[in-house]
C-alpha cells in the first residue's frame, strides 16, 4: 500500500519534489475505530483539481479560504472514486462504489466530516459502459456540478445570448460550452494550444475558439473579433489579463460567473495581478458573482438526472486525460498548471 504526501509548502509552481510516494501503514487488517463511523475504501480513480494548489501553500493567518491547507508530511486528499471494503456508516456496505473526498493512496479510511460527502454510485448506472466510473471525478462529479450550477444558476443564461468561456477545454470548461450550446447560446472558448482549440470547435460544439497564447498581445482585440456586439456572459476560470480583456468586451447588464482564477494560483501575494479596468463594472452595470460547488451539493441529484440522458444519447460528450498509477499522480497534478492535460485529468489506480 502506498500514499502520496506533501513534502513541504509550495511557493510558485508545484514541482515533483513537493510530493513523495511512500509506503503506507497497512490499514486492511486494522480494526475499525468504534468512536465515529468510518469507511475503509480501495481507491480506483483520483481527480487532479486546480483547487489543490492553493491548499499546498503555507496558510496565511486571517486570510479567508473555504478549504484548509494540506499539512507537510500528510497524505494529499482530493476527489476520488472508490470501492467500499468495510463500513460502519449506515447506508454504505462492502462492495458499494462511492465518490467523494478520499486520499491519494491505495486504501483510505474515510472519517467524519468526509464520510458525509461520500456519494453512493447507483449500481445500475455503474453498469452502463456509457458512464465509466472515472466520470465521477468529472462530468458526473464535482466539475460537472460546478459547470451546471455555474452556468445555469449563476449566469442566468437566455437563449441567443453570447457566452465566453476561458480554460474552455478543461474539466469544467468543456461542459460549460456544451451546456451553453444546448441552451441555444452563441459560445466561444479560449484554450492554450492548437489541439485544444480544434477540440473546442470539433468535439465540444463551441461556435468559435482561439488560442489565448497567440493573442497575448491583444486579448481584448481577439474578444472583439468574436463578439462584435459584446459578451452577455463570461464564465471565468482564469483571471488576470483574461478578466481585464473580458471586462471591456462585456455588454451592458452582462454577467460574470467567477468559477476560478487559475492564472493566479502559483503567484506569490505581491505578484498577483489586479484588474485595472474595474470601472467597467459600474459603467456597464455588470453582475459579477463568485461561487463554490460545495454550497450547491443538494442540486447533485437534479444535475445527475438531467445530464445522464444527455450523455447516454450523445448530446453531451466528455473528454478525459487519464494517467496510470498512483506514482503518476504528482506529475499529472503539476501538469494542470502548464496546460498539459487535454480534458479532465484523472489518475487510474485500477486495472479494470
Ligand atoms: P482544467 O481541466 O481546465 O485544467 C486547468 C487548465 O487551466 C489547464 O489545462 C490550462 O489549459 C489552464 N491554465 C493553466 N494555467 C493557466 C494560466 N496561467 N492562464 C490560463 N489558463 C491556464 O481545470 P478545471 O476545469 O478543473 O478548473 C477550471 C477552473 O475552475 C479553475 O480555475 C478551478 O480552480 C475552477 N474550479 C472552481 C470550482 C468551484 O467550485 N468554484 C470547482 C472546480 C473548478 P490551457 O491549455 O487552456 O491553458
Amino acid at each position: 500500500s502506498r500514499r502520496v504526501i506533501l513534502t513541504e509548502y509550495v511557493e510558485g509552481y508545484p514541482r515533483e519534489e513537493h510530493m513523495e510516494l511512500l509506503p503506507a501503514a497497512a490499514v486492511l487488517d486494522r480494526p475499525a475505530a468504534e468512536s465515529s463511523p468510518s469507511v475503509l475504501v480501495k481507491n480506483l480513480y483520483l481527480s487532479c483539481d486546480p483547487y489543490m494548489r492553493p491548499k499546498m501553500s503555507r496558510p496565511i493567518p486571517g486570510q479567508s479560504s473555504y478549504t484548509s491547507a494540506f499539512v507537510p508530511g500528510s497524505v494529499l486528499t482530493g476527489y476520488g472514486v472508490a470501492q467500499v471494503l468495510r463500513s460502519s456508516l449506515p447506508g454504505l456496505a462492502p462492495g458499494d462504489l462511492v465518490w467523494g473526498i478520499t486520499g491519494w493512496e491505495d486504501y483510505s479510511v474515510v472519517q467524519p466530516p468526509f464520510t458525509g460527502l461520500l456519494t453512493k454510485i447507483d449500481p445500475e448506472l455503474a453498469q452502463d459502459d456509457k458512464l465509466p466510473l472515472s466520470y465521477y471525478t468529472g462530468i458526473l462529479g464535482m466539475p460537472g456540478l460546478t459547470a451546471y450550477v455555474g452556468f445555469h444558476q449563476i449566469c442566468s443564461p437566455k437563449k441567443g445570448e453570447t457566452v465566453f468561456v476561458s480554460a474552455a477545454s478543461g474539466a469544467v470548461g468543456q461542459l460549460v460550452g456544451q451546456f451553453a450550446r444546448l441552451m441555444g447560446c452563441y459560445v466561444v472558448g479560449s484554450a492554450g494550444s492548437k489541439e485544444k482549440v480544434e477540440l473546442l470547435k470539433t468535439k465540444f460544439g463551441f461556435h468559435e475558439a482561439f488560442n489565448y497564447k497567440e493573442e497575448d498581445a491583444d486579448l481584448s482585440g481577439a474578444l472583439r473579433r468574436f463578439f462584435p456586439e459584446g459578451v452577455d456572459i463570461y464564465f471565468e476560470n482564469v483571471g488576470g489579463k483574461m478578466l481585464e480583456a473580458a471586462l471591456v468586451n462585456m455588454k451592458t447588464h452582462g454577467r460574470i460567473a467567477v468559477c476560478g482564477l487559475i492564472s493566479q494560483y502559483n503567484l506569490a501575494g505581491g505578484e498577483k495581478e489586479g484588474v485595472s479596468n474595474f470601472a467597467c463594472v459600474v459603467s456597464k452595470r455588470l453582475r459579477i458573482q463568485g461561487f463554490i460547488e460545495p454550497d450547491h451539493k443538494h442540486l447533485y441529484p437534479e444535475y445527475a438526472a438531467w445530464v445522464v440522458p444527455h450523455i447516454r444519447e450523445g448530446r453531451v460528450v466528455y473528454l478525459e486525460d487519464v494517467a496510470d498509477g498512483l506514482e503518476m499522480a504528482p506529475e499529472a497534478l503539476i501538469g494542470l498548471f502548464h496546460g498539459r492535460n487535454v480534458g479532465k485529468q484523472v489518475v487510474r489506480l485500477t486495472d479494470e
